[in-house]
C-alpha cells in the first residue's frame, strides 16, 4: 500500500493527508535538499522522508516546510538523487567472506598474482591460504598451473577461485588434504569438481558469517545499493539475515534465491520445493524475501564450459567437451521448470552459452507464463533468441561490468568463441530494442560491487582506461537512463517489488543514494569516478561520505 500523500507530484504543491486533526500531520524524519531528483520531470531538488517511505517531493522550500529540529537534513550539494541501486545478481555472502581473503582480482600478469600471493601468505603464515579472483588470461594457455601454487605455497593448503568463480586453483597440500586427485590439468578443479572440494576447505562459524555480512553491508552502503538479491544457496542463509533482522542490524534488503539442481526424479523436486516452503518463511516485511529459485544450465566461456549450439572454435563436433558441458539432460530442465512455476516460484536460469539459453527459453517457453522467469548472464545468446526474451516475458538479467573489454574478454573469451560468435556479446540493447526487460548487477565477487562502474560499462563497453576507442561492439552502447533504470525499476520489477521500490515516487520505500554531481551533465568517460555521498535504506541514513 501506498503511504501518506503530502504532495501532489504533479503541481509540487504541498496537500494534506486525509488526517483526522492537523497534529496527526507528522514532520520529516529525514530531508534530502538541494539536489537533482532523478526522474522528476517538474525538476524538484528536494525530498522528505515520513518513518520508511517518500513522503514529498518538490522544491527546497516545500520540503523545508516539513522539517524541524528532529529532522537530519543531507545536502545534496547540486548532486543527483537517485534511486538506491538493487544488485539483481550477487553472491554476497562469497563477497562477504572474501573481503578478508587473499584478493587477486585484477591482476593481469602471473608475476604480479605471485606477488599477491606471496605477501598474503607471508601476513597469514598458518592454516589454509584462500583467495579468490584470479584471471584465465594471465596465464599462458588460459589456465594456471599446479607448479607454480606448490613454488609458491609448499607447506599448507591453498585454494584460489577463478574471478568467476568457476574454477579453483589448488596445490598439492589441498589435494593431499582432501584425498581429490585432479585430471588432465593437474591442480586445476573445474565446476562440479569444484563443488565436491568444497567441502573440504575450513568451515566458517554463524558469528564469522554474520560479522563478514556486516563488512560486506557496510561496502554496500558505501556503493549507494539498498537491495540485493542473492543468486545461489539461500536457503542455508535464511537464517542469517532473520538474525540480522531481528537484532535491527540489517542496512540491506535481500532476496534469497533457493538452489535447483538436475538429476533428481521429479518427484523428488517437488518435495523439495515443499521443503523450500515450509522451511524458509523469512518475516513479512519489506526486508528479507524468498520465492525464486536458481538453476544453472551451463558453465562459462573462459573453460569451455558454457553450452554452445556449435563447438567452441578451433574443435570438431566429435571432439570431448565441444559444445561445452551443458548440467540438465535436454527436457529435464524444461520439467524442472514447470514443476516449480506450477508450484508458485519464480525461476531463473543462468546460462551463457547460446545452447543454454535456447534451453532456458525453451523450458519457460514450456511452462506457465506470468511468474516472471530470468535468465542470468545471457553472454552469447543466438541471434534468433534475442526477440523471444520480449515474446515470453523473460527477464534478462545482466551484469555489464562481465562485457568490460579486458585482457580476459579479448584473450581468452573472443577466442574461445570465433569472432562471429563472440560478435553477439552480451547484447543488451538489442534485447531491450526488442521489447525486453533488463534488470542489471554485479555478480560479486567476480566483479567489484560497484554500480558505478557497471554503469560506466553499460555506457561505454570499453575499459575504464577507455579501451577500445569508440567501445566494444558500440552498437551495444546502453543510455545512461536505461542503464540506470536497469539497477533500480528493472532490478525492482525482477523481484516483483517494483511498486516499493526502484523509483523516487511518494508513497515508495525511501531507498535512495545521493551522488556526487549532476549524472545528466557527467560525461560518459566520467562515470565510474561518480562518488555516494550518502545511502538511505527505508529512510535510515545507512552511510555519509
Ligand atoms: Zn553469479
Amino acid at each position: 500500500m501506498l503511504g501518506r500523500r503530502l504532495f501532489r507530484a504533479s503541481s509540487l504543491r504541498p496537500i494534506l493527508a486525509p488526517a483526522q486533526n492537523a497534529a496527526v500531520v507528522r514532520r520529516a524524519s529525514l530531508a534530502i535538499v538541494n539536489g537533482m531528483i532523478w526522474g522528476s520531470q517538474q525538476r524538484a531538488t528536494a525530498l522528505a522522508v515520513v518513518g520508511e517511505r517518500i513522503a514529498a517531493i518538490g522544491t527546497d522550500n516545500d520540503v523545508r516546510s516539513l522539517v524541524d529540529g528532529a529532522t537530519r537534513i543531507v545536502n545534496s550539494r547540486g548532486g543527483t538523487i537517485v534511486p538506491a541501486f538493487n544488485d539483481s545478481h550477487i553472491h554476497f555472502l562469497m563477497g562477504s567472506r572474501s573481503l578478508d581473503e587473499l584478493d587477486l582480482s585484477g591482476a593481469e600478469t602471473v608475476a604480479e598474482i605471485e606477488r599477491r600471493i606471496a605477501e598474503h601468505a607471508a601476513r597469514r603464515p598458518r592454516g589454509w591460504l584462500i583467495g579468490r579472483g584470479w584471471p584465465y588470461a594471465a596465464f599462458p594457455g588460459g589456465m594456471p598451473t599446479l607448479d607454480i601454487l606448490d613454488r609458491l605455497v609448499p607447506d599448507r593448503p591453498a585454494y584460489l577461485e577463478s574471478f568467476d568463480t568457476h574454477t579453483a586453483w589448488v596445490n598439492t597440500s589441498a589435494l593431499t588434504a582432501s584425498r581429490v586427485e585432479t585430471g588432465t590439468q593437474p591442480g586445476i578443479l573445474k565446476e562440479g569438481a569444484m563443488d565436491d572440494f568444497e567441502r573440504h576447505l575450513p568451515k566458517r562459524t554463524r558469528d564469522e558469517d554474520l560479522d563478514a555480512i556486516r563488512a560486506g553491508m557496510r561496502l554496500a552502503a558505501s556503493k549507494g545499493i539498498a537491495s540485493i538479491q542473492e543468486a545461489s544457496r539461500g536457503f542455508d542463509q535464511v537464517p542469517l539475515y532473520a538474525t540480522l533482522h531481528e537484532r535491527g542490524e540489517l542496512t540491506l534488503r535481500v532476496r534469497l534465491a533457493f538452489d535447483m539442481g538436475p538429476g533428481h526424479p521429479m518427484d523428488a523436486w517437488s518435495r523439495r520445493l515443499e521443503l523450500y516452503s515450509e522451511a524458509a518463511r523469512p518475516p513479512s516485511d519489506n526486508w528479507i524475501s524468498t520465492g525464486i529459485v536458481k538453476a544453472f544450465a551451463d558453465g562459462v566461456v573462459e573453460s569451455k564450459t558454457a553450452s554452445m549450439i556449435e563447438p567452441y572454435a578451433g574443435m570438431a563436433a566429435a571432439d570431448a567437451g565441444a559444445l561445452g558441458a551443458p548440467l540438465w539432460e535436454r527436457g529435464e530442465l524444461a520439467e524442472a521448470i514447470r514443476i516449480a512455476g506450477n508450484q508458485g516460484w519464480q525461476v531463473e536460469v543462468h546460462a551463457i552459452g547460446d545452447r543454454a539459453i535456447r534451453d532456458a527459453l525453451d523450458g519457460f517457453a514450456a511452462s506457465e507464463p506470468g511468474r516472471r522467469p530470468r535468465i542470468e548472464h545471457i553472454e552469447a545468446p543466438a541471434e534468433s533468441d534475442i526477440a523471444r526474451f520480449a515474446r515470453l516475458g523473460v527477464i534478462a538479467s545482466m551484469q555489464p561490468q562481465h562485457a568490460e573489454p579486458t585482457r580476459n574478454l579479448l584473450e581468452v573469451w573472443v577466442p574461445n568463441l570465433g569472432h562471429e560468435r563472440a560478435a553477439r556479446g552480451f547484447p543488451w540493447a538489442s534485447i531491450l530494442k526488442s521489447g525486453g526487460r533488463l534488470a542489471f548487477g554485479t555478480d560479486w565477487p567476480v566483479v567489484p560491487l560497484d554500480p558505478l562502474a557497471s554503469l560506466y560499462v553499460a555506457v561505454n563497453r570499453q575499459t575504464f582506461s577507455g579501451q577500445p576507442p569508440g567501445g566494444w561492439l558500440p552498437h551495444q552502447r546502453l543510455s545512461l537512463e536505461h542503464a540506470v533504470a536497469a539497477w533500480t525499476s528493472g532490478a525492482a520489477y525482477a523481484e516483483h517489488r517494483e511498486l516499493q521500490k526502484g523509483a523516487l515516487k511518494i508513497g515508495m520505500l525511501a531507498d535512495i543514494a545521493v551522488l556526487d554531481r549532476d549524472l545528466l551533465r557527467t560525461p560518459a568517460s566520467e562515470i565510474a569516478s561518480i562518488k555516494v555521498e550518502a545511502t538511505a535504506v527505508g529512510g535510515r541514513l545507512v552511510y555519509e561520505s
